[in-house]
């Protein structure tokens, strides 16, 4: 992944940043937080655009200091409504290092409190989309990239622009005619914009894609401004309608279909989006593959730059700057920054993994190579191969997590057999065909059950039964506590520890979900295999009085999670029939999806890593806000994919 560049900063004397590359100023010297507030408040009409509307959405190009960013966060928490949400999209393509960012705050001692809340949160830079969450019901979507690349993967409806690129005459790629086309992409009838320049490239440019542009007076010695709203029409059409999100009308009646790590995540991030939802759930919290003791926090990495790639990355930076963000006793509550080492078992996994090393896929100091020969020093065991070691990586204890993130959720004890859609009403029956509830909206996050509905009967995922067994006390101690060698092996601090798990695939569902002494020798086994340092202590341990314990995971062909709409599959068949003769620019219907009805499922091994992330991508959804992925990893997990896929293969 090309590397995002860094801005080239000049401090002048007064404390203020400037670009070298652009040579341009970030803010006004006079008085930059006074032209924020005439520039983007006053012109765009802020406050009072967001009076009486349940969420508000403005976009930003060019973050920079993030000073726009914060003001705006200062306004909101002065005005807002209790239950309001806001949602600030903003696009940078040089991002600032934390401490610059830091450096250039310093100067407004009013935004103190809010530029320390975005401190602590603001991430290392990196090329992708950082989504991040405020108080307030605010999030943050940070599009560390090209404006252009940006806005055109950005999936998002925008109330209000405020344009601050650099000057047009040393920035132009921040005002082309390409961007505007975006800008009206997004807007809709009476999205408001705002800018400091009165350019005429950008007032004639804006009025060419709809917008009708008005020169207001400027901040200080700038005479002429330019302010004004889309009127349409709008000419940028939607590009593959089969994966457009739906249409949301911010349902007042959510029902989450389990209670493992996506339906809990789910409901958690509705919450936060001022939407409330139920949790139906068959067995208890967590009681599925989320119910392990301990679980693996670390990134499924991928060579090459395929959307699946991207997606791992980007919800496992997703979950580690959501861990970082709690305070200190939450987090340590449920989870252990141990790192997580990750040892090749084979040379072909050894190159693999000093090519994944080259590549500088994560942020700085989220991933080391560890070389063969340095094995011994850096885990206290030799293997021969290379490690990689990712120390932002750890143990998660899952039902802390869980209870952390249910908080003041809705929990319902009931089995859903089956769901009944009548006038876009969802209707939750029982075994016994009672209704145990209704709802406009449901999310079926409900692990390999995730098929068994007349509605998802079509979805290519297979359960796999996996058993991990428990080392008991004062058997297993390593340098690292957290080792992945095709099994893993977490050790904790008393010298017990867990190991697994196996992999079983085929007839496993009549099954019973009960640990056998063959699991636990497989178990056993492989660890010994992976790390024969371990192997005169594993022999010791009787397989048959192991404990342990079963659970079944939902695995998709492709290894990439289903999050978004449901699609109606018959439907999506005949709407889309065209691709299989591979006409993709035919006249095509909107998506044929299920009406209210989302997926959330397929995470395989990986759900503690993903799952926050696709919470917030579905909830985004459901919420009408814009998404947190950007439109080609959107597609990569989008229920309807492998329709698509195999219309444009030609299959049945
Ligand atoms: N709104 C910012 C603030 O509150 O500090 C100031 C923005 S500054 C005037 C313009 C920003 O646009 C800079 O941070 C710059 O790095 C960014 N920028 C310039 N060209 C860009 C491009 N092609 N893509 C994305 N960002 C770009």
């Amino acid at each position: 992944m090309k590397k995002i560049p860094s801005p080239e900063i000049i401090w002048r004397a007064d404390g203020s940043p400037e670009s070298k590359q652009f040579s341009d100023i970030y803010f006004s010297v006079e008085d930059g937080l006074a032209e924020t507030r005439h520039v983007f408040h006053a012109a765009n009409k802020l406050p009072e655009a967001w009076r009486g509307v349940s969420q508000f959405t403005i976009a930003e190009t060019g973050f920079g200091t993030g000073l726009n960013f914060l003001a705006t966060l200062a306004l909101w928490q002065e005005t807002r409504q209790p239950g309001q949400s806001l949602n600030y999209v903003s696009v940078e393509g040089f991002p600032l290092s934390r401490a610059d960012l830091g450096r250039a705050l310093a100067g407004w001692p009013e935004l103190a409190p809010v530029a320390a809340q975005l401190l602590a949160r603001y991430p290392a830079p990196h090329r992708g989309t950082h989504q991040i969450a405020f108080p307030h019901q605010v999030t943050l979507t940070l599009i560390e990239d090209d404006v252009l690349a940006a806005l055109k993967h950005l999936d998002a409806e925008i109330d209000t622009w405020f344009l601050d690129g650099f000057s047009p005459s040393t920035n132009p790629d921040m005002w082309s005619p390409a961007l505007f086309k975006q800008i009206a992409r997004l807007s809709h009838t009476g999205t408001h914009f705002a800018t400091f320049t009165a350019a005429g490239a950008v007032r004639r440019g804006l009025a060419a894609e709809g917008f009708d542009v008005q020169k207001v007076p400027g901040f200080g010695r700038k005479r002429e401004m330019l302010a004004g709203h889309f009127i349409g029409p709008k000419k940028e059409t939607a590009d593959a309608p089969w994966y457009q999100r739906p249409k949301s009308h911010r349902p007042s009646d959510i029902a989450v279909i389990g209670a493992g790590v996506a339906g809990v995540s789910a409901a958690a991030a509705l919450s936060r989006l001022g939407l409330r939802a139920t949790l139906y759930e068959e067995a208890g919290v967590g009681a599925g593959a989320s119910g392990n003791p301990a679980a693996l926090f670390m990134p499924r990495m991928a060579v090459d730059e395929s959307a699946e790639g991207r997606f791992h990355l980007a919800a496992y930076l997703h979950m580690e700057r959501w861990l970082t963000s709690l305070d200190e006793t939450s987090r340590s509550a449920l989870f252990r920054p141990c790192g997580v080492l990750q040892i090749a078992t084979n040379r072909a996994e050894g190159k693999r993994f000093e090519k994944i090393a080259a590549r500088e896929l994560l942020p700085p100091g989220h991933l080391q190579l560890i070389r063969a020969e340095d094995i011994m020093s850096f885990a206290g065991f030799d293997t021969g191969l290379p490690a990689l070691f990712f120390p932002k990586s750890g143990v998660l204890t899952p039902s802390a997590l869980l209870d952390f993130l249910k908080d003041d959720v809705d929990l319902h004890l009931a089995s859903v057999a089956e769901l009944i859609c009548e006038d876009q009403k969802w209707s939750l029956m029982d075994k016994g065909g009672r209704q145990i509830g209704q709802a406009d909206t449901v999310i079926l996050a409900n692990g390999p059950g995730l098929g068994g509905f007349a509605q998802t009967d079509w979805l290519p995922q297979e359960p796999v039964r996996g058993q991990i067994s428990f080392l008991p006390k004062g058997q297993v101690q390593s340098q690292c506590p957290a080792i992945v060698a095709g099994h893993y092996l977490i050790c904790h601090p008393d010298g017990s520890g867990l190991t697994g798990a196996t992999y079983e695939l085929g007839d496993i569902a009549s099954e019973p979900l009960a640990p056998t002494a063959t699991g636990h020798a497989q178990n056993l086994e492989a660890l010994a295999t992976a790390l024969p340092s371990l192997a005169a202590a594993l022999q010791k341990l009787d397989a048959s009085t192991l404990a342990g314990r079963v659970a079944l995971r939902a695995q998709v062909p492709d290894r990439v999670p289903f999050a978004g709409p449901a699609p109606d599959a018959a439907a999506y068949r005949q709407a889309y029939d065209r691709l299989r003769h591979g006409d993709r620019f035919a006249a095509y219907p909107p998506a044929p999806y299920l009406p209210g009805l989302y997926l959330f499922g397929g995470l395989g091994a990986r759900g503690f890593a993903t799952s926050l992330l696709l919470a917030e991508h579905i909830a985004a959804q459901i919420a009408g806000a814009p998404l947190p992925l950007p439109q080609d990893l959107g597609e990569a997990v989008h229920p309807a994919r492998f329709i698509i896929r195999s219309l444009r293969k030609n299959l049945k």
